[in-house]
């Protein structure tokens, strides 16, 4: 898959199909979506036009927060594969922990649903499973209840806003990283630092710097734009260089752009 993947989240349904075949025709092998974006048909219709061969493509699902009973999310996630018009997902992950703010056993609601996301992948319909949004403790409460450990963690991650102890921990129990708004949604690119570093790099931008300095932490970045310029753009972040001390002065920023969606402190979802 490629390295940075293409987000979902807020591609109206109507655009959908679309912006995916071109965002698969710039290069993006890796597509992310939800079933709280309520546009699943529509990329899977864009998936299935864009003329690239079904396992050349790394399709990730995710099971919103109304489906965490075992019966609930095995049949919420037979629906998104419907929905996409796909035989299998490549990665389904849980989109947000159950929490003690809305839980009063959470650990066990949790590994409800885990169970249920190990029935999905032992079936076959989903090759790789994980979670978003765990901090330490929902993983720590998770592990010893899993047959098979979340592989990957898709957390909130850019300059200004590191998550270290989640990393950390994912990490030494072997996860992968992914990190969603790594542009901080928009917000980070009139950042003077990124500038700074941007324009010291010849034809880069600010938006480059943050993709690079996600990867440069090994966390891969989900990103999302409805421009074929910017995919292209985004996609060839890669080729950026960055050096330790500028990735050490990004590193040091002050916290910046926290979208404010702590799992812990939630207790009205709204997209
Ligand atoms: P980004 O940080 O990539 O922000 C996207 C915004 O940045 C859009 O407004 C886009 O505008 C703009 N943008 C993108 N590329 C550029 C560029 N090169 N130059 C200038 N502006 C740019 O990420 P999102 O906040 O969208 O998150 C990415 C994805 O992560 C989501 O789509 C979703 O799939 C996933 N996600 C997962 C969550 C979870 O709980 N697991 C939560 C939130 C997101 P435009 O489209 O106009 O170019």
């Amino acid at each position: 898959m490629s390295a940075i993947g293409f987000g979902t989240w807020k591609l109206p349904a109507n655009e959908a199909s679309q912006v995916i075949q071109e965002a698969v025709s710039e290069g993006f092998t890796h597509i992310d979506t939800a079933a709280a974006y309520a546009n699943e048909s529509a990329v899977g219709e864009g998936i299935r036009s864009s003329g690239v061969h079904r396992r050349d493509i790394f399709v990730s699902g995710k099971l919103w927060v109304s489906r965490r009973t075992y019966d609930g999310a095995i049949s919420a996630c037979k629906k998104t594969i419907r929905n996409l018009q796909l035989d299998y997902l490549d990665q389904y992950l849980i989109h947000w922990p159950a929490t003690a703010a809305l839980h009063e056993d959470w650990p066990a609601v949790n590994a409800e649903t885990w169970r249920a996301l190990e029935a999905l992948q032992k079936e076959g319909l989903v090759r790789r499973i994980g979670v978003c949004n765990f901090k330490k403790h929902h993983l720590a409460a998770l592990l010893p209840e899993a047959s098979v450990p979340p592989m990957v963690n898709q957390i909130e991650f850019h300059p200004g806003f590191m998550q270290e102890e989640t990393i950390t921990y994912c990490k030494a129990n072997g996860m992968d990283i992914e990190a969603w708004s790594p542009l901080g949604n928009g917000k980070l690119l009139d950042n003077p630092v990124l500038q700074a570093i941007a324009v010291s790099h010849d034809h880069c931008s600010a938006a480059q710097v943050c993709l690079r300095w996600c990867l440069a932490h090994e966390a891969f970045p989900i990103t999302k734009t409805v421009s074929q310029k910017r995919m292209r753009e985004n996609l060839e972040s890669v080729k950026l260089e960055l050096a330790p001390e500028e990735i050490a002065r990004i590193d040091k920023l002050a916290p910046l752009s926290f979208s404010g969606l702590d799992p812990d402190e939630i207790t009205n979802y709204r997209l």
